[in-house]
Formats: C-alpha cells, structure tokens, sequence
C-alpha cells in the first residue's frame, strides 16, 4: 500500500489536504490536481483518526466514483477504504430513499425507471391523450418534464396543455406502479431529508466529511441536497472550476460554486494554479480561448511541464480524409515512440461524428473503446434479463412487466396484453393486479388463462425465491433463465452463429455480474439500482479497456490522455447549432476548454471543408472559436500541404526503422 505522503503535493495542495474542518473551496483550473488533492484529503481525515463510515465523497459519474475509490484505495488501509462512501448524487439518493421513501408514500421495493422504460409509458400514454393526432413526440414530453423537474417548477410552467396532461398522467401512473425515474431520486430525497427532520439528523449524523468533485455541474437540486445533508459542523469541501461547467442543459448552476459563500459562509478558498497536466503550448492555447467567456472568475494558470510541442491545426477537405489522417498520425506515433493505444484519444462534440472515424479505426484493423456508445444494459437479451429480474423485485412495474410477459412466447398475445392494460387502467392498478384478477381471467379463452396463470406462477416462484436471503441470487438467476428457455429463445432468434455467439455472451455477462454483486444481505433491488445508475452513466469502464478512447468532449471530463485529437471543430458542431439558435455559447467555448486541457502532451485539431450530412457532401466553415487562438500560438497547416511535401529522406529512414522494429516484435 503507497503511504500518503505530503511532500510530493505542492504548498497551497497540502493546505487543503490540512484543512480539514469548516467549509472548504477549492477553485482552480483544469489538470490542477482538484481531484488528486481531495483524494488526499480523504486519506488525511483516515489517518488523523476520522472514521472512515462518516465521511462521504460525491463525484459526477459512476466512473469517477470508482475511480476515485481506487485512488483511495491505494493511500488507505482496504478495511477503512471500504468504510468510505463514494458515490453518485444519484446513488446516493437511492440510498436514502431505499430506507425511508415510505415516509413519502412509496414501498421500499421501488424500481428505477431509465429512459427506455420512461419512453414506453410516455409513448403509450401520448396514444391514450390523443398526443399522435398533435404530433407530439416522446422527446418532447421528456424534455419538458425534465426541464420542469429540474427546475424545481411545477405543471403549470408547461405552455403545451396535451403535454402538460400527458405528464401528470405519467406521474400519477409511475407512482402507482411504485416506481421513480432519475430526476424523482434527487426530487425525492430533497423532499424527505426537508420534510423529515429526524431522517436529515440521521444522515447529518452520520456524514461527518463531506466532499463533492466536480462541484460545478451540480444544479439547484443537488445544491439543495447537499444543504440537507451537510449538519451543523459545516466540513463540506467542494471542488470545482467554473470554466468547466458544461451541464448547464442540465440544469448545472454555475452560480452554485461562484456563490458557495453565500450556501456555507466564511470558507476557505484555495487557489491551485500550478498544473500537472498539460504541456506549457496546450495549456496557453487553453487559456487565451476561455478568457472569452466574461464574467468568470480570474485565474492564472501555470504549466508545471517544462518544453512540448506546438499545438496543431490543420484543415481537411472532407470528414473521411479527417479520419484517415487522424488515424495514420496515431499508427506513426504509436511505432515512432513504441506507445500503446491507450496513449491516444479522439474527442468530438456529437456521437453522429463517431461513425466515420470508427470505420476507419476498423478498417486499420486498430483497437478502440468508444464511449457513449450503445451500452452493455441496453441491449435486447440483457434489457429482458433485467426485466424479468425488475418485475420479479416489483411486479407492479408495469413498463418492465410488459417487456417479458411474453418473451419468451408463451401464448400471452398482444391482444391479452392490451386488455391486461385497458383492465389495469379501468381499475386504477397495475398490469399484474390485472393478471391475477379472477374476473379478469374468467374473460380470457381457456387456453389464454392457462398460460396467464403459469406466467403468474413463474413470476410468484420467483418472488418466494428471491425473498430467501440465504438464497445464492447467481444460480436462481441461471435456473431462470434455464426455466423460461431463454438461451434457446435467443439462439433461435439470431440470424448467424456470430450473432448467436454475441448474445450468449451477453447473457453470461449478466450472469458474471450478478455473481460479482451478490454477497448475502444484498437485496434484488440493490442490485437493480446498481444496474440501472451504471446504465444512465453509460460508462463501459474506459480506462480498463484496451484500444484508442473515442469519447465526446462532456464524457472526457476529468480523464486525461497523453495524445489528443479533437476533430470536426466546426461552426455549428462546436459551437453546437442549437447553442447559436439558444445564445448560449459560453457554455459551448467552455466545452472547447474541457477537450483542449485533457491532453498531456500533444494536441491537434482538425476542421473540415465539407462533410457528409443525410447523405448530402455539405459545405462547413472552422469553428469561430479558433480564432479566438492566437496563431502564433498553433501550428496551422492544410491537408493538402502536408499530402504533396515530398518525404524527407530523414522521415523516409524513420519509417523504414520502425517498420523494422515492428517486423521484429511480431
Ligand atoms: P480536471 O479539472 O480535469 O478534473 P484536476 O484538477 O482534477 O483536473 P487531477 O486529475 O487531479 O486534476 O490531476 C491532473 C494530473 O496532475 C494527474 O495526472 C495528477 O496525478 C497530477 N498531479 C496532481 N498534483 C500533482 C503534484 N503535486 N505533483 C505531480 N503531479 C501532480
Ligand atoms: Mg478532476
């Protein structure tokens, strides 16, 4: 285990890993040591003798969170490592609501809804609104909603009155099936430590030390949240850099951390200007664009690295030749200086850019991880796995309950199913209060009932199992599947052996999860919960994956790469179009700002002169924030510069020797 050692940190650094009671901010820039220092901090409060289960760390995304575990984990002893709560707002709201949501109503065996399950019982409810006729979308729906929660505002902040309906349908609906969606779990628990005051002192109680990375994407809620639970002593210590929020379409309150004095009065503030991140040539590029962005807080940033390369910016005819340039710079520095493929990193701003550069990354036979992309729980044969774990843990979830009724086929057909639906909605209950209903059977065909009952069985069995806490949830998981013929289901429906393949795979994924998950005490809904949060983050843990990172600039947030390429910097890929329409476009240059300081040590940037749109070669125009670069800051060339330079003999004699040292290590 590495000791934690204050001499390797720097002196305003070690000021904070020292400060441990009262409020606490620290503001600085990117590649700071933000991250670093409270991760030392943590392991200072274990080593002056906090116990380790009062002190909380909240971080932004389910990846940060266990990074930042590991990091913990390798200053403190394992038992104390332990003891120590990292976690998302969003877990952690779980884990407040888990014990007390009956306080507001709602049965302890709540289920999440993701956006896939808020989607189906939105689409349904626009049909029964009459929504299809006004052509309203699911989108729309939820975006008002998730405006409207964020905000704290209620229905009557909805202009649309079909869409204002369909909503508080959704609401009244998804409580009655005992279920919450993600913006529930923050309004929630906001709502039961306010409401509460016994549940808030518990948890006041028992957080001593709390810290929030990332401090300035949280938005009013979150803020809100955090007043609950920080008690009376006050040692809440936040981190953050305004120049990086970039959630502001999340309803992110960059306000939060420039008025952090006015939430917990007289705290400390601690500069860090020294960064150990960049080279001096990226970091200068990085601060002449966000000293465009007014009214942000002044800071001075220091590249702590000595030399570097310039940074480059070279123009492209068109998207494909972007990607093959891009991809031929990795291969050659990858064998010039022996790096491996995690070194480099692509970052663009829309996943529609991803697509080219993937084909091409394939095409050169390269390993990469994309991030953000479809994720694991997001596809067919997992989604009906968790479904039928979801219904089992609350059966009253209608959404998750409908996707398996029938899957695999076992004579429950559509028509049973919508009237299952129309039953539950007449009685003001769920599907499965439809299913068991004797009245409701008695109109079904004998032949329909008897299926209707055996999925009633099944379903009930496995309740009765899964209740059992001595029960091994990995092996009922795999007598279910066994049950319900789900493997043989699957096979029979994919079209090749390599698809068959891939989806089995999947399968034993879910399996190896659950296995890794379950320990007795552990609940089905805890592992669901789990499921469901790491689903939203769509994290496929990107630094344990080989292969070059290809990411977009808000999930690079917080990583760092020795080399990186931000590509299709254009007007209105970044700036994002709907940011010129929404005059928003601070948040977009801080977003710039976000991807040019996750590179260590090189830096290109590409724009394009056309690029492919609905099958269409459309014109594009640079993005305006690279004049906002002094050139003399970047090196400028022009693909078609580079593409006629004859090779030097130099460069000639180079690539032959690595070609050379390839040959050899195969
Ligand atoms: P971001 O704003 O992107 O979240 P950050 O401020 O959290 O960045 P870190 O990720 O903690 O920065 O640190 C950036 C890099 O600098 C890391 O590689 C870290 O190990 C290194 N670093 C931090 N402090 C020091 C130090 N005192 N000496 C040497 N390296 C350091
Ligand atoms: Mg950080």
């Amino acid at each position: 285990m590495a000791e934690l050692s204050l001499d390797r940190l720097n002196t305003a650094q070690r000021q904070a890993v020292e400060t441990l009671f009262g409020p606490v901010l620290i503001l600085a820039g990117a590649g700071t040591g933000k991250t670093h220092t409270v991760t030392c901090r943590i392991a200072n409060m274990v080593e002056k003798g906090v116990n380790p289960a009062s002190i909380l760390a909240v971080t932004f995304t389910n990846k940060a969170a266990h990074e930042m575990r590991e990091r913990v984990g390798l200053l403190v002893e394992k038992r104390a490592a332990r003891k120590i709560m990292v976690s998302t707002f969003h877990s952690l709201c779980v884990r407040i609501l888990r014990e007390d949501i009956g306080r507001l109503g709602y049965k302890t065996n709540f289920t999440i809804y993701t956006g896939s399950e808020q989607a189906g019982l939105i689409r349904r409810l626009i049909v029964r609104h009459g929504g299809i006729k006004e052509k309203i979308t699911p989108k729309d729906v939820l975006s008002a909603m998730s405006r409207m929660k964020n905000s704290g505002a209620g229905l009557d902040s909805i202009d649309d009155n079909l869409i204002a309906s369909v909503i508080a349908t959704y609401q009244r609906e998804i409580h009655a099936q005992n279920s919450v969606d993600f913006d529930d779990l923050l309004i929630l628990a906001d709502k039961l430590l306010r409401e509460c005051p016994d549940v808030r002192e518990a948890w006041q109680k028992r957080f001593q030390f709390i810290t929030v990375d990332e401090f300035q994407d949280t938005n009013s809620l979150q803020m809100s949240l955090l007043g609950h639970l920080v008690g009376p002593h006050c040692n809440v210590c936040v981190v953050g850099d305004d120049d990086q929020s970039i959630y502001g379409w999340r309803g992110a309150q960059i306000s939060n951390i420039l008025e952090f004095e006015r939430f917990f009065p007289n705290p400390r503030v601690i500069k860090l200007e020294e960064n150990y991140r960049c080279t001096a040539p990226i970091l200068d590029a990085a601060n002449a664009l966000i000293r465009h962005n007014l009214g942000r807080r002044e800071k001075t940033l220091r590249a702590h690295k000595g030399g570097g390369e310039p940074v480059r910016l070279i123009s492209m005819p068109g998207d494909v030749e972007e990607a093959e340039f891009v991809i031929d710079d990795i291969e050659s520095l990858r064998s010039k200086e022996n790096r491996p493929w995690e070194d480099f990193a692509i970052l663009f701003r829309a996943n529609t850019q991803s697509r080219v550069i993937e084909s091409a990354l394939r095409e050169h036979k390269i390993p990469y991880r994309m991030v953000g992309a479809q994720s694991f729980f997001d596809r067919k044969e997992v989604k009906d796995l968790i479904s039928y774990l979801a219904t089992i843990a609350n059966p009253q979830a209608d959404e998750y309950l409908l996707r398996i009724v029938n899957t695999p086929p076992r004579g429950i057909s559509d028509v049973t199913r919508d009237l299952a639906i129309d039953w539950s909605r007449e009685h003001g209950n769920s599907v499965w209060a439809a299913l068991q209903d004797e009245e409701f059977l008695a109109s079904l065909s004998t032949r329909t009932r008897n299926c209707v009952v055996a999925f009633n069985e099944l379903i009930a069995k496995y309740i009765d199992l899964f209740d059992d806490k001595e029960s091994d949830f990995a092996e009922l998981l795999e007598q279910l599947i066994e049950e319900t013929g789900f493997s043989n289901y699957i096979t029979q429906m994919c079209k090749t052996d390599a698809e068959t393949q891939k989806r089995l795979v999947s399968i034993g994924e879910v399996k190896a999860s659950m296995r890794n998950f379950w320990q007795p005490g552990k609940s089905l809904q805890d592992y669901l919960a789990q499921v469901t949060l790491d689903k939203e983050d769509n994290d496929d843990d990107v630094e344990k994956k080989p292969g070059v990172c290809l990411i977009t600039m808000h999930a690079a947030k917080g990583l760092e790469f020795p080399m990186v390429y931000l590509v299709g910097l254009e007007e209105g890929i970044l700036p994002h179009k709907r940011s010129l329409d929404d005059g928003d476009i601070k948040e977009e240059r801080r977003l710039l700002y976000v991807g040019i300081t996750r590179a260590q040590e090189r830096l290109m940037l590409t724009y394009c002169a056309t690029r492919l749109r609905y099958g269409d070669r459309m014109p594009c125009q640079r993005s305006s924030f690279l004049s906002e670069i002094p050139e003399s800051m970047m090196h400028y060339e022009t693909w078609e510069d580079i593409m006629t330079t004859p090779v030097s003999e130099e460069t000639q004699a180079e690539f032959f020797a690595s070609l050379r040292n390839m040959l050899l290590e195969e």
